[in-house]
């Protein structure tokens, strides 16, 4: 088992050594190296015994060091191992064809839960990973619950035996692995008792579990021959957020917090404003869709303050804000009007249907380039379209694999943007529109520091 050494800085101890792009990694402290992880892991220490091949030559090398210096190589890396579930609300058979292979790819890795957030169901990880996990301390993991109770978490993963959930979260709790939880609400199959004993059982591992997030289930209209679900509808969704918010009672009697808090569209679909910042207790799911809507509400509400003073525009103009129509409520009770507060702005909101997914899947990250330019090819030309931050993937391309530039010359290169978070940047580009100020390739107006 070896990993090989991807790049080498110079001026570092492993340029000193004659360490190469190329040469293979094999043990540190006579640790086996497997992944990335274990290389940052074993790196720090005054003394380090590094076995490799050096240019095919088996070596040792005894390196001296500061404690945190860096060795100065990075190594190849991490490949993400598959979930190997099946799960019946799973997202990744819901998507139409000729997308991006990453697309299609059931993602379930520890690893990188760990270092980006990703949930994991955890049903891939023996003892060995756990016990890793925990040496290593890979924390906070993300874990997707969906249910404890295990008929019916059979049959929601296709579980072909008992995967000892609990066993594994008790383990990991009990060596103070910090965990923050969600579970995918599918109406009729892991709610009600199922969904009592799946919070009362996850709750009572203890404060490593930080939090958990119920999010409802996504369906697209390219379910084909799949397992018949129910979408979360605006009854359901309300009862819901009365059942949750009793529920936090005793959590923030308890440990000072609401602990159990439900993702945005739970809101949106039951029609209702965003609970105020402080019931989110610092955000701790935002990346998770909880409290997007009530930061950006707030975020805009404190900048526009200050920009209402600070900021005048030249000549009156024209802003147009694409959303989809989950937010459309939100955006047209909270940020237009806000906006509009700006002397000399006037601001639109367009409204864009998914026509990759179908009409039902309402949210915003959903829109591919194609929704965008179906929607804007005949539209007026304004002063600026702004489209929502979450329409590119890391790398900075729609869900259809376009490019911000494309989409801009099949609009007749209309002044565009993708919102990344300051509306000065949006002001100063509406002004100056010729301005060189933000990364032209990715359309990306800068935030501002
Ligand atoms: S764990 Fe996630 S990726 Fe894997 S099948 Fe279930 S929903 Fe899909």
């Amino acid at each position: 088992m070896s990993i090989r050494i991807t790049t080498v800085e110079s001026g570092t101890i492993a340029e000193e050594l004659g360490i190469k792009p190329g040469d293979e990694l094999l043990t540190m402290n006579g640790e086996p190296i497997h992944d990335e992880l274990d290389f940052k892991f074993y790196t720090p220490g005054e003394t380090l015994e590094v076995e490799l091949y050096l240019s095919g030559a088996h070596t040792i090398l005894e390196i001296e060091k500061e404690h945190d210096e860096e060795i100065g190589f990075a190594v190849q890396p991490m490949k993400m191992t598959a979930c190997g579930n099946d799960c019946v609300f799973c997202f990744v058979d819901q998507n139409p064809q000729g997308l991006r292979k990453a697309l299609y790819f059931r993602d379930g890795d520890y690893r990188f839960s760990h270092l980006y957030g990703n949930f994991n169901t955890m049903t891939n990880v023996g003892p060995k990973s756990l016990e890793r996990i925990v040496r290593q301390r890979l924390m906070p993991q993300y874990v997707s619950v969906h249910s404890t109770d295990l008929e019916v978490r059979t049959k929601l993963m296709r579980l072909r035996k008992d995967d000892h959930i609990l066993d594994k979260l008790h383990y990991l709790a009990e060596n103070d692995i910090w965990m923050h939880t969600q579970i995918v609400l599918c109406p009729g199959i892991n709610d009600g008792a199922s969904l009592a004993k799946t919070i009362d059982d996850i709750y009572g591992l203890g404060p490593a579990v930080q939090t958990m997030a119920i999010v409802p289930v996504g369906l697209t209209s390219h379910r084909g021959t799949l397992t018949e679900l129910k979408q979360v509808d605006k009854a359901y969704a309300r009862k819901m957020i009365e059942y949750i918010f009793d529920l936090q009672k005793k959590f923030r009697k308890e440990r000072g917090m609401n602990w159990l808090y439900l993702s945005d569209e739970w809101f949106l679909v039951a029609e209702m404003e965003t609970p105020p910042e402080e019931w989110y207790d610092g955000f701790p799911q935002l990346e998770n869709g909880v409290g997007m809507v009530r930061d950006f509400i707030e975020e805009t509400r404190r900048e526009v303050a200050s920009l209402k003073t600070s900021r005048r525009l030249d000549a009156p103009r024209r802003l147009t804000l694409a959303t989809a129509t989950l937010a459309s409520g939100f955006m047209r009770r909270d940020i237009v009007p806000l906006l509009e507060t700006i002397p000399n702005l006037e601001v639109d909101l367009e409204v864009v249907v998914n026509k990759l997914y179908g009409p039902d899947v309402t949210v915003t990250g959903l829109l591919s380039g194609q929704c965008f330019e179906n929607h804007f090819h005949s539209r007026a030309v304004t002063d600026l379209l702004l489209l929502p931050p979450n329409v590119l993937n890391e790398d900075d391309v729609f869900l259809d694999d376009e490019t911000p530039l494309g989409l801009k010359r099949k609009l007749n290169d209309r002044p565009m943007a993708i919102f990344h978070g300051s509306w000065e940047e949006v002001l100063h580009y509406i002004d100056h529109p010729e301005a060189e100020m933000f990364d032209a390739k990715k359309m990306k107006l800068p935030v501002m520091n």
